[in-house]
């Protein structure tokens, strides 16, 4: 079970009790009752697993999954699975209320939910790999679905993986399930437009954090720590609304060009390189310089924790745009507002990632597939609206804009919550 706010080991920091406090001040911030904020805490269900499989060697070894529904009031649970050593039932607690959040702050209809496997997967063969998926996937079966929740890809999981979990399934139901997961293949179901549409969505919330601020596009200097699945498309979609990205890091080290950095030379650079160091033209610098260069947007997209205390204080940039999840620390968070640096927070910046995976699901159920350019329209109108409703909120209940989102999500939870009453 979660960790309660009164069990002994509470004072360590733990990102469940972190989620369940920022829920509870959103709860007395909107001035719910208490049995509601309790409701909205509260996962709905926790399942353990336990996973046996069979190694190559012919010995069986047995590893520990979750999937965990956090609330599925405005529809099925939502969110990804991830293979990791660290997993534990508070982290996946903790990501599928963040889910629960976001699926409410962008308005799409789903709850929040999250799994994962306690597991370290590059210690596996591609064979242990599959049968360690497709008996997690069985274990989890009674839970998920397209009409219960629908898991995607997360931190060590992929379109491959996604794909055992879609078969196993399947096989399970005795039909073809394409709906239960997204981040599929397009053979199976998966959607075209879906790859890039988190930094599209972090483009979008970018764009009119600038419109609202009265900042133009081409006087705008960005920093961008990550250049992987979301931080390499955003180099070409700010580059190509006229912004200048002046320095990049990734896991091997950071460049630094004032002139700014050529998206395409520097796509062609990695391509061979395998990481941004070595840019012709661009300086080497020290990764924890990054954030102090000067510059005049900030977008972590790497690692969660790196806006500490001290890099919020040093921090150069007078906007901070969260594409990676939970890159800011509490403490960094109040130093950055005490500075009076706007942050577009996790919640809403890089929710474009699961509006696509909506999109994804949509399709699936309808049988039907969408253009590209339909798809593009789409998450760009559901991108904007949630930007709006979350600055508007911001202007009425003058807190920062990471309280008024899931001030905003919890809302909407909490009136879903509400309409459909308690059950028996
Ligand atoms: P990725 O693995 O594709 O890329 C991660 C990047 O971070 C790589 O360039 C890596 O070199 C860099 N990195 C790792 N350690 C670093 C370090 N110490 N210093 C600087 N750079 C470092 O991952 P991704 O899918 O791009 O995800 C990045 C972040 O965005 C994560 O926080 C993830 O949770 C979040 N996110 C991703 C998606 C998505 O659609 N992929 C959606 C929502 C949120």
């Amino acid at each position: 079970m979660v960790t309660r706010p009164n069990d002994a080991n509470a004072h360590e920091f733990n990102p469940w009790l972190r989620v369940v406090s920022l829920i509870e001040s959103a709860g007395a911030l909107l001035g719910l009752r208490d049995d509601m904020i309790q409701r909205i805490v509260m996962p709905e269900r926790v399942l353990e697993v336990a996973v046996p499989v069979r190694m190559d060697g012919g010995n069986v070894e047995m590893f520990t999954g979750w999937r965990i529904q956090h609330n599925t009031s405005r529809g099925p649970g939502k969110g990804g699975i991830r293979f990791h050593p660290s997993v534990n039932t508070d982290e996946i607690a903790a990501l599928s209320a963040d889910m629960s959040i976001k699926c409410a702050v962008v308005n799409i209809p789903y709850g929040g939910a999250k799994g994962g496997v306690k597991v370290d997967p590059a210690q596996l063969s591609r064979g242990e790999l599959e049968r360690l998926t497709r008996r997690y996937a069985f274990a989890i079966a009674p839970m998920i679905g397209p009409d219960r929740d629908i898991p995607a890809p997360d931190i060590n999981t992929d379109f491959q993986v996604m794909s055992w979990i879609m078969d196993t399934v399947s096989m399970l139901r005795g039909h073809n399930t394409p709906g239960v997961v997204t981040g599929k293949p397009l053979s199976i179901g998966g959607s075209m437009g879906h790859a890039g549409a988190t930094s599209l969505g972090v483009t979008n919330c970018t764009m009119a954090l600038l419109q609202r601020l009265g900042r133009m596009a081409n006087e705008q200097r960005v920093v961008i720590q990550g250049y992987g699945k979301v931080g390499a498309p955003l180099v070409k979609l700010l580059s190509d609304r006229g912004m200048k990205i002046v320095g990049i890091a990734d896991i091997s080290g950071a460049i630094h060009d004032p002139s700014g950095i050529d998206p395409r030379a520097l796509a062609k650079h990695y391509e061979e390189a395998k990481t941004v160091v070595g840019l012709p033209g661009a300086e080497s610098i020290a990764a924890d310089q990054l954030f102090s260069l000067p510059s005049d947007i900030a977008i972590p997209a790497a690692l969660g924790g790196v806006i500490d205390e001290r890099v919020a204080q040093s921090m150069a940039a007078s906007v901070v745009v969260e594409a990676a999840n939970g890159p800011t620390t509490g403490e960094g968070a109040a130093v950055l507002a005490d500075r009076g640096i706007p942050v577009i927070p996790d919640v809403l910046a890089n929710a474009g990632g699961v509006v696509a995976s909506y999109f994804e699901w949509a399709q699936d159920l309808q049988g039907f597939m969408w253009e590209p350019e339909l798809f593009h329209r789409r998450l760009e109108k559901t991108m904007s609206d949630a930007f709006n409703a979350v600055w508007s909120r911001h202007l009425e209940l003058k807190v920062e804009l990471r309280e008024t989102a899931i001030a905003l999500g919890v809302e909407r939870i909490a009136e879903a919550t509400e309409v459909r009453g308690l059950f028996p």
